[in-house]
């Protein structure tokens, strides 16, 4: 069942998804060359527990770390290790998140180390930006489908695909809710959009080919053919008056939709 947020929860709602995005940042901001993942995540995990929250992807379905941290043609789901070393050029997806007063907070960015070549930037650049239209689409009346679209047609005029496997969805007092939040589909479709809705919009870009193996340690997707990946995501608020970005300040201080 869609669970449809009332006031209380909604500031519930506002108050861990800026933690959640300020933990995200903190991260972003270790980056550097001959950081591990593992030092990455512990400053993540150490900034959600200063703020008296905790993180919300630690042990959940048995995840070892507190971010995924996912790097080049890993696309999701990269554990969080002292073997990982980043290097120049490499681009970083952390996904992050933290629990507080009973409710989630969720969000993700891609980050680059230095200065990254031009199609790993465009790549990161058309994710991003689908993102951002995928929360424009986000309006009180119009269905998950118009989200879906939005995503998947920015991304395809663009030469790059959208991962299929996985999708975005429902946040509140669990982590995952419904409803599934696609970022391929058709316009009018799915479930309507109505005001009290907490949902994550998380594209996942393939350079290449959309298809994605996880590998034998049961978590971490790599592209099967090898190209790069990117995944951005936000925690969005349906209101009457448009969509509101619960995890906005990690985008900085200038960010319009
Ligand atoms: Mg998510």
């Amino acid at each position: 069942m869609i669970q449809i947020k009332n006031a209380a929860e909604i500031e519930k709602m506002r108050r861990v998804n800026a933690i959640s995005a300020a933990a995200l940042k903190a991260g972003g901001e270790a980056i550097e060359a001959g950081i591990t993942t593992a030092e990455i995540d512990k400053i993540i995990e150490d900034f959600i527990r200063r703020h008296g929250a905790k993180p919300n992807f630690k042990g959940l379905y048995g995840f070892p770390g507190s971010a995924c941290i996912s790097v080049n043609d890993t696309v999701i789901h990269g554990i969080p290790s002292r073997k990982i070393v980043i290097r120049p050029g490499d681009i970083i997806s952390i996904d992050t998140g933290a629990k507080l007063d009973g409710f989630n907070g969720d969000n993700a960015c891609t980050f680059a180390c230095g200065k990254v070549d031009m199609e790993a930037q465009r790549l990161m650049d058309v994710t991003k930006a689908s993102l951002h239209l995928g929360i424009k689409a986000a309006l009180a009346g119009n269905r998950i489908g118009d989200i879906s679209h939005a995503v998947q047609s920015y991304v395809e005029e663009n030469g790059f695909s959208v991962v299929r496997t996985f999708v975005g969805h429902g946040v509140g007092k669990e982590l995952h809710e419904e409803p599934e939040v696609p970022n391929f589909g058709n316009p009018g479709r799915g479930p309507r959009l109505v005001p009290g809705m907490c949902i994550a919009i998380e594209p996942m870009v393939n350079q290449k080919h959309h298809a994605v193996k996880t590998l034998s340690d049961g978590w971490t997707v790599k592209t099967c053919d090898g190209g790069l990946s990117a995944h951005f995501e936000h925690t969005v608020l349906i209101t009457p008056n448009g969509p509101e970005v619960l995890t906005r300040d990690w985008e900085g201080a200038d960010f319009r939709l």
